[in-house]
């Protein structure tokens, strides 16, 4: 998806109010009709419906009048409330070139004020799932379209959360630096994805390493769920930074033991196939005194026996039970149709090749915004009414 941010510096004060006010009417309402949308901005002479036009032209907002007359946001739209709203807290001044493309995310570089440059991942749940169910109409059927805003604000808090707290018990992974609806600011890891990486210096070290991350995880209380190439980053001194969490489960939920599995297996397959190292570890391993299965394999029993309570606190900080459970049914749900017809690694591998072609276009489209031009766009005088109000 293009996310031109010069149009952020030609939208006005009002543009930004009415943007805001389909939000608020979306809280409940699918489609939120013209006249809410005028009656919550509060524009004097119709002004609502010009800027409403306005939206529409770039893409902010959609039209549908399937069922009656009205619009939504659209993930442009929501891009640019949040996008908006993290400029005015003055965590970044702009934003810069396309770094990723996720299974359901694009992470673009963003600087602040004094040139840090940070990663900005605006979760976008909904795009790959539309693709792999788009043929099971039953399974769509029951989910409205605004839930794909609402499911990737939970998907970004839930993110943040476990970024954060895993920050703060020694996990490598990129510092939280904040977080708006479905976007999360963190810190810009200098490396690679390990699916990148064809060599490295010890093999041995790394695998170690990365395996001995999901115990840990594991005796932390909590599973990746994703813990594959594509989500371990190696920079150049060969230090590993475990990424993308909004898929994380407790060691209790009811499937702790595949997804533990599951993850490993990954690890073990990508490092057989791309470094050669299975079979030695094989050997090696076995009845040594780590506590591992007879395959040589860490087990998801005996770790659990020593989990501690990380899976607890966060369940009871960021975002509510109900919550957690909605974002849990929607993220495993679609892990499981998905998975009924690929693995998790190569269904990611082919989502990336499959869009490669739109990629290189989004990325050469978004001009690497020369920092102090866009600094000053993104600090012009547009600045809404009340930019959190609409942010639960
Ligand atoms: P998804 O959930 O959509 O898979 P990820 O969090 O895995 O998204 O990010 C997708 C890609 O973006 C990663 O493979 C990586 O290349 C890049 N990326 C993500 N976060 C960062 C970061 N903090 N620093 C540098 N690159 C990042
Ligand atoms: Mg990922």
């Amino acid at each position: 998806m293009k996310l031109d941010v010069n149009a952020l510096r030609y939208l006005s004060k009002d543009d930004f109010r009415v943007l805001t006010a389909v939000e608020m009417g979306m809280r409940n309402h699918e489609i939120v009709p013209a006249e809410l949308v005028d009656r919550i901005a509060g524009l004097k002479h119709g002004g609502t419906y010009k800027v409403l036009r306005n939206l529409l032209k770039n893409k902010l907002v959609h039209h549908d009048a399937t069922k009656y007359d009205g619009y939504r946001l659209t993930y442009l739209g929501y891009d640019f409330l949040a996008i908006k709203t993290l400029v005015n807290r003055e965590v970044f001044a702009s934003v810069g070139r396309q770094i990723g493309v996720g299974k359901e995310s694009d992470i673009f570089e963003v600087a602040t004020e004094d040139g840090t440059v940070l990663a900005m991942k605006l979760h976008r749940l909904g795009r790959t799932s539309f693709r792999a169910v788009k043929s099971k109409r039953d399974y769509l059927a029951h989910r409205r379209s605004f839930n794909w805003l609402y499911l990737s604000r939970l998907a970004a808090l839930k993110e943040f959360a476990f970024m954060k707290a895993l920050g703060e018990h020694g996990f490598p992974v990129p510092t939280a630096v904040d977080c708006n609806r479905h976007c999360v600011i963190m810190s810009l890891v200098q490396g690679y994805p390990l699916v990148q990486v064809r060599e490295l210096q010890n093999p041995d070290d790394i695998f170690d390493t990365i395996l001995g991350l999901v115990v840990r995880l594991a005796e932390h209380g909590l599973i990746h769920c994703d813990f594959n190439e594509f989500n371990i980053m190696i920079d150049e001194d060969e230090k590993v930074t475990m990424i993308d969490f909004p898929q994380m489960v407790s060691v209790s939920h009811r499937n702790a033991q595949m997804f533990f599995d599951r993850d490993i297996e990954c690890i073990y397959k990508f490092f057989n196939k791309r470094f050669n190292l299975l079979s030695e570890r094989f050997e090696e391993q076995n009845g040594s005194e780590i506590d591992d299965d007879e395959n040589g394999r860490p087990s998801f029993l005996s770790v659990q026996k020593a989990a501690g309570s990380l899976d607890k606190k966060l369940a009871a900080s960021g975002f509510t039970r109900k919550e957690q459970v909605e974002m849990d049914k929607f993220i495993h749900e679609n892990a499981e149709e998905e998975s009924s017809d690929d693995d998790n690694s190569t269904s990611e591998q082919e989502q990336e090749s499959e869009g490669g072609d739109v990629v290189a276009v989004k990325i050469n489209s978004l001009k690497i915004a020369d920092q102090s031009e866009a600094s000053t766009c993104l600090n012009g005088e547009n600045t809404l009414a009340n930019p959190s109000s609409s942010n639960g």
